[in-house]
């Protein structure tokens, strides 16, 4: 048992978080940078105003809040976002530039977060999963992502696979995988889209083949994300021939299992540091106990988690906008051009004030979405609404940030030509925004045919 999990082992949830985080530090020869955090780098503090915000209402309106919407964070989350956001600026943003030029994915990284619980969020404390709310989850994205948009991306894919297979695995199942995944001894990946099938997911053709006590696998994947790194592949493929979602059923499939090889890795525009992989099937057999659910069941069980990863994507683009958005205003307030500082100039001022409006109003529909989802109410509208205007924004601000700096902010000396080529994707993924407004649309109007 690692040394942290035995001194912290009656300790649950969130609770564990901030214990693992603070022992990691104790067991260390370095200074406990998350007890005693280095004054900020920039001469001026992240002016993220929600935060302040909440905190002078917790302070100076403690009667009215009582009757009034919350926008607190509880204790608990503040703990939780503080800690990541020192874990991030120590381990992530000083790497991030060099991760992306040599497309480099930092799987020891991924060792780190899992001593800090980050690795099984929404997964029960009964195999070692931290059951974090769905609003410190979003926190977690956020936080990470202003280190680096494809750690915190691949973070929530994998989370989004141990979360799968405790929801809807069975006994023997969560016993083989959820506690490994949990802990970081297996990295996941989610495999749906292929190269026919997009947003029209339901559409897929990779096959599984029943055999009694087995499955043979036969097809390709398109952009798996981890792909080639992970241990453990989440697939859905078609048992059986019926039209659409309805003959799709969920396999859980392991690195190494003969018949099952990786094709081409993407490359692409940003996101260097995530690989985005092919993955190929040629008469892969599976073991049946392999299933995840029933028969028939795999779409659902993919669109299941859908709500939740509209949201964490949402927080992801969140992070980088804000992350931007400091490297902007910081730099408004140092270049002078005719005398003055950049920042006194009106035109660079009305885009600064546009970015910070437009990131205060996603990072609301983030967190709305998340509180509605962990109290059980309908969420897709408002997960679609918060993915949606979230990555739209971070494109917006990423690419403005650029326009603030001139030439030095498209050169790599700074980090806002990352964050600009990073979060296109966020439109893309997760379902594209295109679809996210017909999701909304539907739910506001109905199916008008
Ligand atoms: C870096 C990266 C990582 C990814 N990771 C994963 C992963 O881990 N697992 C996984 O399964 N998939 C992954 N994907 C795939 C991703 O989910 C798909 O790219 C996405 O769903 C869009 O599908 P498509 O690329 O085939 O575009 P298409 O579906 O071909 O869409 C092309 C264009 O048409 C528009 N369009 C399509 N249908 C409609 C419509 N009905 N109305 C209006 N407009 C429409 C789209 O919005 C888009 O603008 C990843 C993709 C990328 C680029």
């Amino acid at each position: 048992m690692h040394p942290i999990d035995r001194a912290h082992r009656r300790l649950i949830g969130p609770h564990a978080i901030i214990a693992r985080l603070s022992a990691l530090h104790l067991h260390s020869h370095t200074p406990n940078l998350f007890i005693h955090p280095p004054p900020p780098k920039t001469l001026h503090p992240s002016p993220s105003i929600c935060y302040q915000y909440s905190k002078d209402i917790s302070h100076t309106q403690e009667t009215e809040r009582k009757t009034a919407v919350n926008f607190d964070l509880d204790e608990e989350q503040s703990e939780i976002r503080d800690m990541v956001r020192r874990f991030t600026e120590r381990e992530i943003t000083p790497y991030a530039g060099a991760w992306d030029e040599n497309n480099h994915f930092p799987r020891e990284i991924y060792t780190h977060m899992a001593e800090l619980g980050l690795m099984g969020m929404t997964t029960p404390e009964e195999y070692s999963g931290s059951n974090l709310s769905r609003l410190s989850g979003a926190l977690v994205y956020e936080e990470l992502a202003k280190g680096e948009m494809a750690t915190s991306v691949g973070l929530s894919v994998h989370n989004m696979v141990t979360g799968s297979i405790a929801r809807f695995g069975t006994a023997e199942q969560r016993q083989r995988w959820v506690t490994r995944l949990a802990t970081g001894q297996l990295l996941g990946a989610f495999s749906l889209s292929e190269t026919a099938s997009g947003s029209d997911a339901a559409s897929l053709q990779c096959r599984a083949e029943s055999r009694g006590d087995s499955y043979i696998l036969n097809g390709s994947k398109m952009w798996v994300t981890n792909g080639g790194e992970a241990d453990i592949y989440l697939l859905m493929a078609r048992t059986s021939a019926g039209k659409g979602g309805a003959g799709v059923s969920c396999f859980i499939v392991e690195k190494g299992t003969p018949g099952f090889s990786f094709g081409k890795t993407e490359r692409k525009m940003g996101l260097h540091s995530s690989p985005t992989r092919e993955l190929i099937f040629e008469d892969c057999t599976i073991p049946a106990f392999n299933r995840l659910g029933e028969e028939g069941q795999g779409f659902k069980i993919a669109l299941s988690s859908l709500d939740g990863g509209r949201i964490n994507i949402g927080a992801v683009a969140v992070g980088v906008a804000q992350a931007a958005f400091d490297v902007a205003c910081n730099y408004a307030r140092e270049r002078e051009q005719f005398g003055h500082p950049i920042g006194a100039f009106q035109a660079i001022q009305f885009m600064l004030a546009d970015m910070a409006m437009k990131i205060e109003a996603a990072r609301l529909l983030v967190y709305y979405a998340a509180y509605r989802l962990a109290a059980g109410q309908s969420t897709s509208m408002n997960a679609a609404m918060a993915k949606c205007f979230a990555t739209d924004t971070a494109m917006e601000v990423t690419t403005n940030a650029v326009q603030v700096l001139g030439g030095a902010g498209y050169v790599r000396d700074y980090p806002v030509e990352r964050y600009m080529r990073d979060v296109k994707v966020a439109q893309i993924f997760e379902g594209t925004n295109q679809i996210q407004r017909i999701v909304i649309a539907r739910a506001l109007l109905g199916n008008l045919r």
